[in-house]
């Protein structure tokens, strides 16, 4: 068989541990799935996509890692337990996951370590922040004076509804070739402070970090977004551009380590 060349993208599913009633027609048993835009948009990017359902040991995380070249952790219906930052949940707190944050923060301290590409959507980048000692906003609208309708409902995921403006010499300001850029927006909680060694690439006008990225290379590429750029994907050169350059990391990633 062709050896092959492109580059696997494992991306982390979403489950229905946090009981919040979705999927029950499974029954008791936990279920995984993930929306078809992550999926569409690593295919059309050059990528394979691969679902990788939550494991518990370290064993098969890093088998996970020995598997793909680039780790995509995905957005979901959940919220990342505010003990994990040292805070007590608020009344607004939605359902917890507790395994799949525990593996997503996992996988993303053994990929950075590996300097494999990492892309941080939604929830995966609130996971990447409280991954190096960041925090959250548990519930913006209660916390944040002001803020924009960050849960932009009735208006559909795949069109964008507020701007966020990109930092000076930022990977992301690169890809987008433009200082501003407007995104779609379905999250109730945000990044309060960050964690070690994150930059803000993208705020919102209200002042809500919106991306990151290391402020240091790692020599590793690590880009997380608070919108959803696979729901845009389709009708956005940016969002396209994006993963575009996500895959392109993984397969330079691959080209280096899997020889
Ligand atoms: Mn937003």
């Amino acid at each position: 068989m062709a050896k092959l060349k492109m580059p696997v993208i494992g991306i982390s599913a979403d489950t229905n541990e946090g009981k919040e009633g979705d999927l029950k027609e499974y029954g008791s048993d936990t279920v995984f799935w993930l929306k078809k835009h992550y999926i569409t948009a690593i295919e059309k990017s050059g990528g394979i996509p691969v679902i990788l359902p939550v494991v518990e040991s370290p064993k098969a995380m890093a088998g996970y890692l020995n598997l793909i070249d680039g780790l995509l952790l995905s957005g979901g219906y959940f919220d990342i337990n505010p003990k994990l930052y040292g805070e007590k949940p608020m009344p607004q707190c939605g359902a917890l996951k507790p395994a799949r944050t525990l593996m997503e923060i996992a996988l993303f301290k053994k990929a950075r370590k590996l300097k494999m590409p990492l892309l941080g959507i939604c929830g995966g980048l609130q996971a990447i922040n409280v991954g190096l000692g960041g925090t959250l906003y548990q519930h913006i609208p209660a916390q944040v004076e002001n803020a924009l309708a960050h849960e932009q409902k009735p208006v559909p995921s795949t069109k964008p509804s507020h701007y966020v403006a990109l930092a000076k010499n930022s990977e992301i300001r690169k890809i987008a070739g433009a200082p501003k850029t407007k995104v779609n927006s379905t999250h109730h909680q945000a990044i309060k402070d960050l964690g070690r060694g994150l930059i803000a690439c993208a705020v919102a006008e209200d002042g809500i970090v919106e991306g990151v990225e290391f402020k240091k290379s790692t020599g590793g590429f690590m880009i997380g977004v608070q919108w959803h750029p696979e729901a845009l994907f389709k009708n956005s050169t940016f969002s396209q551009k994006l993963f575009h350059r996500f895959v392109t990391e993984a397969k330079k990633y691959k080209a280096q380590t899997r020889t």
